[in-house]
C-alpha cells in the first residue's frame, strides 16, 4: 500500500499552510492553541469569515451552498494543517451537524435561511438530542412536541442535557417525539429552535475541569413555527443517524492527539530531572514512544480508509474503533502532559501564583493544567463518553464485526 501524498496533494498542503501563516491572528491562534471550550464568539466569527472569504468556510458542504469539491484525503491535509497553525476547529454543530442534514433533508426555504448566516460565522448553533435519561439510549426521549390547534407552531415541552455552547447558540437543532403512539425510533423528529424563544431556559453546568461549556436546557411551551420541521414528521431518528456517519474519520481525533503529544514533549524536553530532561529518560521516552506509535498506527487506519484502499462492509464497526481508540489516546496523551509536569499540573496552582515560572514557550499552559477552561487534561476525560459511549462503541465492534 502506498501512503505517499500526490505531487498535487503536497501543492495544496503548501498553499493551505500558506493561507493560514497569513491569516491566523493572534487571537485565534490563542484560543485555538490553549483549545477552550468554547471560545469568545467573537473569536469564532472572526475566524470563520475569515475562512468563508477563501471559500473554505464549509470544505464538506457540497460546492452549490459555499462547500469545496476536496477529496477526503485534501480534507484530511486540511484540518491537519489547521490544527498545525493552531486555527479553530470550533463550531461544528453547525456547520458539521445540522447543515449537512438541512442539505440533504431541508426545503429550499431552510437552505436559504439557515446556511448562509452559518458560513458567515453570524450564527451560531447548538444540538440538543440527549436528555437527562436518554443518552445512549436515545431513541427513548421524550421531549414532546404537538401541534397546536390551528397547526401552525408545534408546542414543545421537555428537557435536554450536556447541551454543549447552547449559551452562545442562536438556534438548535433538537430531536423531539412528535408521535408517542408508534415505535420509538418511528416517532421522532428533527425541530429547529430559535433559542431565544420564549420559554426557553440554559443553564450551565459546571464541569469538572471548571468550564462552563456543557448546559442543560429546559424547553416551556415554546412555539416552534411548522416550518422548522425539517424533512418529514417521523424521519428524526434518520437523519439524526444520517447526521453521527457524516464524519467517519475525524472521530479518530488524530490532529489533536499529534499536537497534545508535542506539548507533552516540549514540557518533558524543558523538566530538568538530576539533570537530564525528563524526555531522555528511559522511562518516561518508553511512553512516548508507546503513544507515538499508537498515533501513527490510527493515524494509518484513517489514511487506509480515506483512500479507499480497504473498504469494508462493516465501516460502521470501523469508524466505532477509531473513536475508541482515538478518545482512549486523547487521554493518554493529556496524562502524559500532566506527569510530565508532576505536582505543578495539579489544579492548585493557578496561573497567577505560578505565571512565568515554567521554561517554556507554551507558559500559559503550563500551571494547573489539569484543570481550567484552557487546559485538556480534565476535559478529555469525557471524551469516551462524547460522541458515543466507548462501551456502547464496542458493543457496535462486536455486533458487527463479530457478528454477536
Ligand atoms: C463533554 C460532553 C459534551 C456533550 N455534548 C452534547 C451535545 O452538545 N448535545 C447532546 O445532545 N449531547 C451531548 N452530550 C451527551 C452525550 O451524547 C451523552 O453523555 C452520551 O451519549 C452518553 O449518554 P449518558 O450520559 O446518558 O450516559 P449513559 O448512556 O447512561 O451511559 C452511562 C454508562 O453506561 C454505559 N452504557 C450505556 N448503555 C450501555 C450498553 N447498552 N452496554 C454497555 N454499556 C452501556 C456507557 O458506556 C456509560 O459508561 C455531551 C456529553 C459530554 C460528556
Amino acid at each position: 500500500m502506498n501512503f505517499e501524498f500526490s505531487p498535487e496533494d503536497d501543492a495544496f498542503r503548501k498553499e493551505v499552510q500558506q493561507f493560514f501563516r497569513d491569516s491566523i491572528s493572534p487571537q485565534v491562534a490563542h484560543y485555538g492553541y490553549v483549545g477552550a471550550h468554547p471560545p469568545p464568539r467573537e473569536v469564532l466569527r472572526e475566524w470563520q469569515k475569515a475562512l468563508s472569504d477563501k471559500g473554505w468556510g464549509a470544505p464538506h458542504w457540497p460546492q452549490e451552498f459555499g462547500g469545496t469539491d476536496w477529496s477526503p484525503l485534501r480534507k484530511h491535509i486540511f484540518l491537519e494543517e489547521l490544527l498545525n497553525a493552531n486555527g479553530l476547529d470550533y463550531g461544528w454543530q453547525g456547520t458539521h451537524m445540522m447543515a449537512p442534514v438541512v442539505i440533504a433533508f431541508g426545503n429550499q426555504w431552510q437552505k436559504d435561511t439557515f446556511l448562509p448566516p452559518l458560513l458567515s460565522g453570524e450564527v451560531f448553533w447548538c444540538q440538543g438530542f440527549s436528555e437527562p435519561n436518554s443518552g445512549s439510549d436515545l431513541a427513548s426521549l421524550k421531549t414532546r412536541a404537538e401541534l397546536d390547534e390551528d397547526g401552525t407552531h408545534y408546542i414543545v415541552n421537555g428537557q435536554k442535557i450536556w447541551t454543549s455552547d447552547a449559551m452562545i447558540a442562536d438556534w438548535g437543532f433538537f430531536l423531539v417525539r412528535t408521535d408517542p403512539t408508534v415505535k420509538p425510533q418511528r416517532g421522532i423528529s428533527f425541530l429547529l429552535i430559535d433559542m431565544k424563544s420564549p420559554g426557553v431556559t440554559v443553564r450551565p453546568i459546571i464541569s469538572i475541569d471548571g468550564g462552563d461549556g456543557l448546559t442543560e436546557v429546559f424547553l416551556e411551551n415554546v412555539r416552534v413555527p411548522k416550518e422548522n420541521l425539517v424533512g418529514e414528521p417521523g424521519m428524526g431518528w434518520t437523519y439524526a443517524k444520517y447526521l453521527l456517519e457524516k464524519e467517519r474519520t475525524s472521530s479518530a481525533f488524530i490532529y489533536f492527539n499529534k499536537r497534545e503529544l508535542e506539548k507533552a514533549k516540549a514540557i518533558a524536553r524543558a523538566e530538568i530531572v538530576d539533570g537530564v530532561p525528563l524526555l531522555e529518560t528511559p522511562a518516561f521516552s518508553r511512553r512516548v514512544a508507546e503513544i507515538e506509535a499508537d498515533i501513527l498506527g490510527l493515524e494509518w487506519s484513517v489514511l487506509r480508509i480515506l483512500a479507499k484502499e480497504e473498504l469494508r462492509d462493516n465501516l460502521d464497526a470501523v469508524v466505532s474503533t477509531l473513536k475508541v481508540r482515538g478518545s482512549e489516546l486523547q487521554q493518554r496523551v493529556t496524562e502524559l502532559q500532566v506527569d510530565a509536569m508532576g505536582p505543578r499540573a495539579l489544579r492548585f496552582f493557578d496561573h497567577d501564583t505560578l505565571a512565568g515560572t515554567a521554561p517554556s514557550e507554551w507558559d500559559d499552559l503550563w500551571p494547573g493544567i489539569m484543570y481550567g477552561r484552557t487546559n485538556m487534561y480534565f476535559f478529555q476525560r469525557a471524551s469516551t463518553i462524547y460522541g458515543g459511549a466507548r462501551e456502547v462503541q464496542k458493543n457496535i465492534i462486536a455486533k458487527l464485526a463479530f457478528g454477536l
